[in-house]
């Protein structure tokens, strides 16, 4: 199997052999081509399996072929601490370099000032990668609005749970519109993100590898 049989865009093709991924790891074989098709996803990941580029690299195509200029974010990801929102953040601007129309990603997590998150807001989003309690933040400030929202995904589950953040999802997913595309991935589905996951996703796709 290679990146080219996933149907990616070229521009991500040459980004994968710049970055030197030669070919797609197990879990990116499987989740690539349903994210793609847009059904949701329930997908049972460890750090390491290439997670990241598994739902980042559908994302950065759908977003690189739209013609119109949205100001308000078409997708969120929710991932539990700051520092996977800046590897996340990271990795879709390395997989947009070269894409024919610029995605704009926006990073937001706590206990950082709000001027440099809000200035990006400004300008318009594509994606934004948060954690939530700072997602809230910035919605009740009206600095992002999600109500244009069409894919969510979480990332690390069991840990956005672990780390005590179901209220707070709770209050992100009464933001969000109805119709949208649900992917949620976790390296571990005890029965809170099992509950989770049946609240959350509609007839998803289960992949476990
Ligand atoms: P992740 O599991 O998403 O944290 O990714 C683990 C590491 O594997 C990251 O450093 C990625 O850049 C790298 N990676 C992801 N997919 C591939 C691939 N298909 N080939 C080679 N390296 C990869």
């Amino acid at each position: 199997m290679s990146f080219a049989s996933l149907a990616l865009s070229d521009f991500l093709l040459s980004s994968l052999e710049r970055l030197g991924y030669e070919k797609p790891t197990p879990i990116q074989e499987a989740s690539i081509p349903v994210i793609l098709s847009g059904r949701d996803l329930q997908g049972a990941a460890q750090t390491g399996s290439g997670k990241t580029a598994a739902f980042c690299l559908p994302m950065v195509q759908c977003l690189s072929e739209s013609e119109e200029q949205p100001r308000k974010p078409r997708h969120l990801i929710l991932v539990p601490t700051r520092e996977l929102a800046v590897q996340v953040g990271k990795a879709l601007e390395r997989y947009s370099e070269g894409a024919p129309k610029r995605v704009r990603v926006m990073v937001a997590y706590g206990g950082v000032g709000y001027q440099k998150q809000m200035t990006a807001a400004a300008e318009g989003i594509d994606v934004v990668v948060a954690t939530p309690g700072r997602l809230i933040d910035l919605a009740e400030q009206r600095a992002v609005e999600l109500d244009e929202l069409e894919l969510l995904v979480l990332d690390e589950a069991d840990r956005l749970l672990a780390l005590g953040f179901a209220d707070e999802l709770n209050a992100i997913l009464d933001m969000l519109p109805e119709r949208r595309q649900n992917l949620l991935f976790s390296a571990t589905f005890p029965q809170n993100v099992i509950s989770l996951a049946n609240a959350l996703l509609n007839d998803p796709e289960k992949i476990e590898l």
